[in-house]
Formats: structure tokens, C-alpha cells, sequence
């Protein structure tokens, strides 16, 4: 599903560079639950972008689904992306003016799908989550564990083939964390979701049947 070949990647501040990823090769099979550990700095997210197309390498390929991200223009890339992959990030970033149901749906308005069946889509799946008596209420009125859940269902209403989630436990209590951790290996196993989760965190790193260890950009 998603291949990294000799890819590396130098960030440039004025006169000062950055090499946050160096030589890494990866393979990640279609509807696996692999997570990337590693130390603050060690170009995680870094890894994370390039496989969302936010970032081209400064050298190497990555190819998402068969696709070479290097052969897209601006637009084609933010169309791959809005099909292939849903995000999850640390803080939700779920718009406080907006319910539960409404944060869900809101993909599927740059998707073109009428209302009535983006309002039906987002209740089937918070109700497969266990929100069906939260769909009403705003983000400021979910805890943490809620608010991460719908964060993974609005991630999930366009059926992406790919989930990218960065910390998504590095705001949440072991308990909730654990909770969310379960939710995403269930996303992996029943749907057949590719699932990438970023963590410092070895006990949430078990969760995942892989572990792809990252050292000062290298894969270890
Ligand atoms: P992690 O997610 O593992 O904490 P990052 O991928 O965010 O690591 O960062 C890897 C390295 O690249 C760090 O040294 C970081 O400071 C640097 N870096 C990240 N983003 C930028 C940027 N936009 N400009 C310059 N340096 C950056
Ligand atoms: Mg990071």
C-alpha cells in the first residue's frame, strides 16, 4: 500500500539545514497496523506528511497505492489525499462550532455527497463507535476518549485506504488511550484499513503488529 524508496529529507532555514530523514526504505502491506516509534525529533511526522503528499522528499520516492506521489501536480495531490487518507491527530482538531455528527459529515461535503446521506453515514458510524448519545453535542462537551472517536470517525467517512495517526493517545489518559488504541485495531481488522500510528509510547506501540523504530531519521 504505501513504499518508501531512498527517501530523504532536508529542511532549510536560512543558512541552517536540517536532515530530518536519511536513506529510509519501507514497505507497509495493504491492511496492516503498523506503528512508527521513536524520540521527539526523530522525523516521525515528518514521515507522516510525505505519505499524506504534504511533503516531497528532497530525494526518493513514495508511492501510495500504486501512485508515485512525484507524478502529481498541487491539485491532483490534494485530490489523492482526500481519497486515500483520513488523519487522526494529537488534539482532535475538531471544530468547536460544529456537533459531533456535523465535525463527521464535513468531509463529505468536499466530496459532493447531499446532505441527507452525509447525516446518515455520520450517524451509522458514531453509532458503530458507541456515540450515538453524543452526536448532538460539540467537541467542548466530550471528554478527551469521545472526542478522539469522532476524531477516527470523521477520519473514516470518506472510506480511505489509508489512517495516519500521529500521537493520537498523547492527550488521553492510559485507560481512554487503550480505549482509542482498540478502536483503530478494529478499523484495521474489519474494514481493511491501512493503519500507520505514531507514538513514543511502547505500551501503545503493542497495539500494532509491526513496530518501525526511527533513530535521528534513520529506520533502526
Ligand atoms: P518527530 O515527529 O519525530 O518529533 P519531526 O518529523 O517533526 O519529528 O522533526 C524531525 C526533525 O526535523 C527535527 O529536528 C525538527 O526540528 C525538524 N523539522 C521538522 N519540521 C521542520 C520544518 N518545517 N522546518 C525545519 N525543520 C523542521
Ligand atoms: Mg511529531
Amino acid at each position: 500500500m504505501i513504499r518508501l524508496e531512498n527517501i530523504s529529507v532536508e529542511y532549510r532555514l536560512k543558512a541552517e539545514r536540517v536532515q530530518a530523514l536519511r536513506n529510509v526504505n519501507l514497505e507497509i502491506t495493504e491492511g496492516s497496523f503498523d506503528a512508527i516509534m521513536g524520540a521527539s525529533g526523530s522525523g516521525k511526522t515528518t514521515l507522516i506528511q510525505l505519505i499524506a503528499g504534504l511533503l516531497t522528499p528532497t530525494a526518493g520516492n513514495v508511492v501510495v497505492s500504486g501512485q508515485n506521489l512525484r507524478e502529481l501536480n498541487d491539485r491532483a495531490i490534494s485530490e489523492f489525499r482526500n481519497r486515500t487518507i483520513g488523519f487522526v491527530f494529537q488534539f482532535f482538531n475538531l471544530p468547536s462550532y460544529y456537533t459531533a455528527l456535523e465535525n463527521v459529515a464535513l468531509p463529505l461535503v468536499f466530496a459532493g455527497v447531499g446532505e441527507s446521506e452525509r447525516r446518515a453515514r455520520a450517524r451509522q458510524l458514531l453509532g458503530e463507535f458507541g456515540l450515538e448519545a453524543r452526536m448532538h453535542h460539540k467537541p467542548d462537551q466530550l471528554s478527551g476518549g469521545e472526542a478522539q472517536r469522532v476524531a477516527i470517525a470523521r477520519a473514516l467517512i470518506g472510506n480511505p485506504k489509508v489512517i495516519l495517526a500521529d500521537e493520537p493517545t498523547g492527550n488521553l489518559d492510559r485507560e481512554t488511550g487503550t480505549h482509542v488504541l482498540e478502536l483503530l485495531q478494529r478499523v484495521s481488522r474489519e474494514r481493511g484499513v491501512t493503519v500507520l500510528l505514531v507514538t513514543h509510547d511502547e505500551k501503545a506501540a503493542t497495539f500494532a503488529q509491526r513496530i518501525i523504530l526511527i533513530e535521528k531519521g534513520e529506520l533502526a
